[in-house]
C-alpha cells in the first residue's frame, strides 16, 4: 500500500504491543505458586490450572489449584499478621501503601500488558483506564490510612477479610478491595478469578518488593468450588467482600448468615443508558460505544439497554449502525483495536446463546459486515432494536458486547422503563438540558449516574448498587466503613443491671382489667394496630396477652400475621411521597412528636415501669432519652448530607444521601420506647417509611406512640406498626420483595434466619446477632452508624464544558 491509497482509505494499520517482557516474566516465574505469609508456596493438592490467553485460546502460564487447606494457611498467617497490622500508626501503614501505588506505576506497562494478554481486553484499555485507576485507588487510600485516627475515630479495623473477586477487570477490583481493607489496619486473603490470575500474582511480587509485613497480604489461585467456599465459609475469616455474579451473591449471603460475617457484594446489572431528543446526538454515539463496547461489554455497570425518546430513535440507530461498521475487533495487544478477546470460550458461548434466544423471541438483531478473527474468542458488536421490555435479552445481564434498544416518550416513561429491572448499579441519561437531567437522576434507582458521560470512576467515588446489584460501596469515604467496626463492639458489653420496682412506686400504676372504677366494667383500651395512619384489627382476629414481670396480664394486643405485614408494606409504600418532602418539614415533625411525647412523659414512664418492672425513676430516664434521641435525628435531618468530589475530571460528583425505601424493623426487647425511637427515628428521617415489629415482651410502650403520631402530623403510612411474634413477622418481612432493607434487633437465632431470608431479593440487612447494645449510651444507640444504615449513597456524575 502507499502513501495516496492509505491516505484514501484512511486504513489503520496494525500497531502492535511488544509482549516480549511479560512472556518473559511469565517464564520466569511458572509454575505460579500460591502467595501465604510472602512466600511461595505449592498447593497442597499439587494441581496446577492453566491460564489462558482468550486472544489465542492457548496457555499463557500454570497456576497452582489450592484447596481448603491452603486456604486454612492462608487464614492462619492473615490472623497471625492482622494484630501488628491494625496496631501500626496510620502513618506507617499509609508509607506502605504509598509505596505500593509507586511500585505500580513502576510496573505499569508489565502489568497492562499481563493483564492484556490473560483477560483479552485492549492494551489501549489496561495501559490508560485499568492500571492507572490502579495507582490512584492505593494512593487515595494511603491518605485514608494516614487520616484513619482522626477521620474514622471509634472505629476499629474488621480483623480478617476475605476477597473474591471476578475476571473483567482482575487488577482493578483486587485494588478497589485491598487498597481501603489495608488502610483500615485489615489483613487480606484474596482469591482472584480462575480466568485472570496472573496480575495478582505479579501484584504479589510488588508485596514481597516493598516489604509488607508478611501474612498481611494473601493471594490463593484456584477453583470456585475449593478456594471461593473455603473462604466463604472459613470461621476465622471476619469479613467477605466479594464481587461477582447476583447468583453466586446470593449463595454467598446465606452461607454466611447468622456468622456475624461482616459482607459486602458487588453484584450484575442491567444498566440504563437514557437518550433524550434534545442530545448531542455525535457525542450519545460515542458514549454507547464506551457504554457497551468498553471491555468487550463485559462490564457490571454497562450501559446495555438503550433507552431513546421515540422522535429521535430512527435517526440515531442509524447513526450508531454506521459507527458500529466502523469498530475493529481484533489482537488485544494491538493499540488500534476497539474490541478484544471474550475472556474464555464458555463466557462467549453464552453470549451466543442469549443472542440466539433475543432472536428466536423476535428482536431485531443487527451486526456490521466483517467478520471477527476465528482464532480466540471474538464476537462482534451487537444491537437489537424492536425489543420488548419483559424480552429475557432486556431483562438478563449478558455481559458481552450486546445493546438492546427501546424507546419511550415522555421523561416519566423512560424513568419507568430504566427502573424495570431488578438491578440498579449505574445509569447514564443524555440531555443537553442539565436541569431536566438532574431531575430524572435521583428518579433512577442505581448507585451510580452518569450525565452526559458514562463508565466513569475515580477512587474519591463510591461505587456500589440498589437493589439486586447488591450492597455496599467500594471508593470514597463511605467505602472505608466496609473495613471497619465500632470500636464499642470489641469490648466487652457491660451488663445492664435494672433495679426493680418499689413496692409502693409499683401501687400507683393503675390497674387494668375488667374492673374498671365504681365498680363499673373498664371501657376497653386494647391497642389496635397501626397501618397508613389508621388504627387496624389484626387479620387473624386473634390477640396475644402480654404480661408483666410478675406473671399478670397487663392487657393485649393484636397478632399480627402475614396479611397484616402485606398490608403495611404497601401502606409504607403508597407513603413514599416522604422521601421528597424537604429534610427541614421532616425535622420539625420529629421535634413534634418529641414535644408531644414530652407531654405525656409520666404516663409513658408508668407503662414501661408495668411492663418491665423497672423503678419509675428508671422508666422516666428511659422516656427523657428517648425524647433526646428524637431531638438527635431532628437535629441530622438536614445535616446528614452527601459530598460533593472532585474526581481528575473537569467536573464534579454530586453524592447524594438517598433513603432505601421501606424498611423493616424489628425492635429490641429490653426499653421498649427508647428501642423503638432509636430504630424508627433515624430510619424516617432519612426519608425512609418503616413497618416496625416493636418489642415482643413489652409491645405497649410503641403502640402508645401512635397517638403520639397522630397529633404529630406525621403523614399516614410513614410509621406502621404490626404487633406479634417477632421472628414470625420478621421473615415474613425479610423475605418481601417490596421491603428494601431490615434492621433487626432480635436473638442470634432470629439474625441468622433474617440474613438467609433477605437473599431473595438481596435486601440490605443491619443485624444485632442477639450481641447486647446498651440503648442508653449515645455511641452505642444512636449516631452516625445509624444514618449510614438508613441511606444509600448514588453518585451522579456532571463533567463541566461546552
Ligand atoms: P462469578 O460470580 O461466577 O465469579 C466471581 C468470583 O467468585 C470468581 O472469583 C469465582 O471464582 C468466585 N466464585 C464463584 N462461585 C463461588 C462460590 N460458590 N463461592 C465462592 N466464590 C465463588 O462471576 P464472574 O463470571 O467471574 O463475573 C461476572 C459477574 O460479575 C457478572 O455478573 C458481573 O455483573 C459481576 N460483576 C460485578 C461487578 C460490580 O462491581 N458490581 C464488577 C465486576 C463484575
Ligand atoms: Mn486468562
Amino acid at each position: 500500500m502507499n502513501v495516496a491509497e492509505i491516505f484514501e482509505t484512511m486504513e489503520y494499520g496494525p500497531a502492535p504491543e511488544a509482549a516480549a517482557s511479560a512472556q518473559n516474566w511469565l517464564k520466569e516465574h511458572q509454575p505460579f505458586q500460591l502467595f501465604i505469609n510472602n512466600q511461595w508456596m505449592p498447593p497442597v493438592s499439587g494441581r496446577y490450572l492453566d491460564s489462558i490467553n482468550p486472544a489465542t485460546g492457548k496457555s499463557l502460564a500454570q497456576i497452582a489449584a489450592a484447596n481448603s487447606s491452603d486456604v486454612d494457611a492462608a487464614v492462619a498467617a492473615a490472623n497471625a499478621a492482622q494484630p501488628a497490622w491494625g496496631g501500626l500508626s496510620g502513618h506507617v501503614r499509609a508509607r506502605y501503601i504509598y509505596a505500593i501505588a509507586r511500585q505500580i506505576q513502576k510496573h505499569s506497562r508489565l502489568l497492562a500488558v499481563l493483564e492484556s494478554l490473560d483477560n483479552g481486553k485492549s492494551i489501549r484499555e489496561t495501559r490508560d483506564i485499568d492500571i492507572p485507576l490502579v495507582a490512584r485507588h492505593f494512593y487515595y487510600n494511603a491518605g485514608w490510612a494516614q487520616l484513619m485516627e482522626t477521620e474514622m475515630r471509634g472505629y476499629g479495623p474488621v480483623g480478617v477479610v476475605g476477597q473474591i473477586i471476578p475476571w473483567n477487570f482482575p487488577l482493578l477490583m483486587l485494588a478497589w478491595k485491598i487498597a481501603p481493607a489495608l488502610a483500615m489496619g485489615n489483613t487480606i486473603v484474596l482469591k482472584p478469578a480462575r480466568y485472570t490470575p496472573l496480575t495478582a500474582l505479579k501484584f504479589a511480587e510488588i508485596v514481597q518488593e516493598i516489604g509488607l509485613p508478611s501474612g498481611v497480604v494473601n493471594i490463593v489461585t484456584g477453583e470456585a468450588s475449593q478456594v471461593g467456599e473455603a473462604i466463604v465459609k472459613h470461621p476465622n475469616i471476619d469479613k467477605i467482600a466479594f464481587t461477582g455474579s447476583t447468583e453466586v451473591g446470593r449463595s454467598i449471603r446465606r452461607a454466611t448468615a447468622g456468622s456475624g460475617k461482616k459482607l459486602s457484594l458487588e453484584l450484575g446489572g442491567k444498566s440504563p443508558f437514557v437518550v433524550f431528543d434534545d442530545a448531542d446526538q455525535d457525542s450519545v454515539v460515542e458514549g454507547v460505544v464506551d457504554a457497551i463496547w468498553f471491555n468487550q461489554g463485559q462490564v457490571c455497570c454497562a450501559g446495555s439497554r438503550l433507552l431513546v425518546q421515540e422522535n429521535i430513535a430512527e435517526r440515531l440507530i442509524a447513526k450508531l449502525r454506521a459507527r458500529m461498521e466502523r469498530l475493529r475487533v481484533g489482537d488485544p495487544l494491538d493499540k488500534a483495536i476497539d474490541i478484544g478477546a471474550i475472556v474464555s470460550a464458555a463466557q462467549l458461548k453464552e453470549i451466543q446463546r442469549l443472542v440466539d434466544q433475543g432472536v428466536a423471541e423476535g428482536a431485531e438483531m443487527w451486526q456490521p459486515s466483517w467478520a471477527c478473527p476465528t482464532e480466540g474468542y471474538f464476537f462482534p458488536p451487537t444491537l437489537f432494536t424492536d425489543v420488548s421490555p419483559a424480552a429475557s435479552i432486556a431483562q438478563v445481564e449478558i455481559f458481552g458486547p450486546v445493546l438492546v434498544a427501546m424507546t419511550f416518550r415522555t421523561p416519566a416513561e423512560a424513568v419507568a422503563l430504566a427502573n424495570n429491572t431488578r438491578y440498579g448499579l449505574a445509569a447514564s441519561i443524555w440531555s443537553e438540558n442539565i436541569n431536566l437531567a438532574l431531575d430524572v437522576a435521583p428518579k433512577i434507582q442505581a448507585g451510580s449516574v452518569w450525565i452526559n458521560c458514562t463508565n466513569l470512576f475515580d477512587a474519591s467515588s463510591g461505587f456500589g448498587g440498589y437493589r439486586e446489584s447488591g450492597f455496599g460501596r467500594e471508593g470514597g469515604k463511605e467505602g472505608l466503613y466496609e473495613y471497619v467496626r465500632p470500636a464499642w463492639e470489641n469490648e466487652e458489653a457491660a451488663q445492664q443491671e435494672e433495679p426493680r420496682a418499689d413496692e409502693d412506686e409499683a401501687v400507683e400504676v393503675e390497674e387494668h382489667g375488667l374492673n374498671g372504677m365504681n365498680g363499673l366494667p373498664a371501657i376497653d383500651r386494647t391497642p389496635k394496630m397501626f397501618i397508613g395512619g389508621k388504627q387496624a384489627r389484626p387479620d387473624s382476629g386473634y390477640s396475644r396477652t402480654i404480661y408483666g414481670p410478675d406473671g399478670r396480664s397487663i392487657g393485649e394486643v393484636g397478632e399480627g400475621n402475614r396479611k397484616d405485614i402485606r398490608n403495611a408494606v404497601e401502606a409504607a409504600h403508597a407513603a413514599s411521597k416522604w422521601a421528597g418532602s424537604t429534610t427541614h418539614n421532616r425535622a420539625q415533625i420529629l421535634y413534634y412528636i418529641a414535644e408531644n411525647l414530652s407531654v405525656r412523659a409520666q404516663e409513658f414512664a408508668r407503662r414501661i415501669t408495668r411492663q418491665t418492672g423497672r423503678s419509675l425513676s428508671s422508666a422516666t430516664e428511659e422516656v427523657q432519652a428517648t425524647i433526646s434521641r428524637l431531638f438527635t435525628y431532628a437535629a441530622w435531618t438536614d445535616k446528614f448530607e452527601g459530598a460533593v468530589h472532585r474526581p481528575p475530571l473537569r467536573g464534579v460528583v454530586l453524592a447524594m444521601h438517598e433513603p432505601i425505601g421501606v424498611i423493616g424493623l424489628a425492635c429490641p426487647d429490653d426499653y421498649p420506647l427508647l428501642g423503638f425511637a432509636s430504630l424508627v427515628a433515624p430510619a424516617i428521617a432519612m426519608g425512609n417509611t418503616v413497618v416496625v415489629i416493636p418489642s415482643q415482651a413489652a409491645p405497649l410502650s410503641a403502640t402508645d406512640c401512635y397517638q403520639v403520631f397522630e397529633t404529630s402530623d406525621l403523614p399516614a403510612g410513614v410509621v406502621n406498626i404490626v404487633t406479634g411474634e417477632r421472628d414470625v413477622l420478621g421473615q415474613v418481612l425479610a423475605e418481601h420483595d417490596d421491603v428494601d432493607a431490615i434492621w433487626y434487633f432480635g436473638s442470634a437465632g432470629g439474625s441468622k434466619m433474617v440474613e438467609f431470608a433477605s437473599a431473595g431479593n438481596m435486601k440490605r440487612t443491619w443485624v444485632g446477632y442477639g450481641r447486647p447494645r446498651n440503648w442508653l449510651d449515645p455511641f452505642q444507640g444512636e449516631g452516625e452508624e445509624f444514618l449510614r444504615e438508613a441511606v444509600q449513597v448514588k453518585n451522579i456524575w456532571v463533567p463541566y464544558g461546552e
